[in-house]
């Protein structure tokens, strides 16, 4: 199975595939500022499950306090969509904006994350995995 997620212009592309190792939702106020939505889809892929990127990116690095990490995010030099990104503390996997796989298949999580932001009026799937 391989998955195709692309930015909001068609302009960049990355094609994963098989299973990811993780998919979840992220509540952090980073990642509603990213999506400009109510929460984040991380959809983390192997980094040698990637069959292929396409088209200009630009980088630019953020400290995610709420994870402890450094991200180096990837977006779109047109439509400025941040689609990828790799993560300091696991070098080994990708990440992927998980709502830009829309043109294939949404990837439902399994987990939530930094719940102590999350929107009052969200509630996920009781069999979704809960870390604060
Ligand atoms: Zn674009
Ligand atoms: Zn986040």
């Amino acid at each position: 199975m391989t998955f195709e997620a692309t930015c909001c212009c068609k302009q960049i592309s990355i094609t994963v595939s098989g299973k990811p190792e993780m998919n979840s939702v992220c509540n952090c106020t980073n990642c509603k500022q990213r999506t400009g939505s109510a929460f984040g889809i991380s959809t983390y892929f192997k980094t040698d499950a990637v069959l292929n990127k396409s088209g200009d990116t630009k980088i630019y690095k953020l400290w995610h306090k709420e994870q402890n990490h450094e991200q180096n995010r990837h977006f779109c030099t047109q439509c400025g969509i941040t689609l990828y990104w790799t993560i300091s503390t696991m070098p080994h996997l990708i990440g992927v904006a998980g709502g830009c796989f829309s043109d294939s298949e949404v990837l439902e999580p399994t987990h939530t994350l930094n719940n102590s932001s999350k929107c009052q009026w969200v509630s996920f799937p009781s069999n979704w995995q809960v870390q604060e």
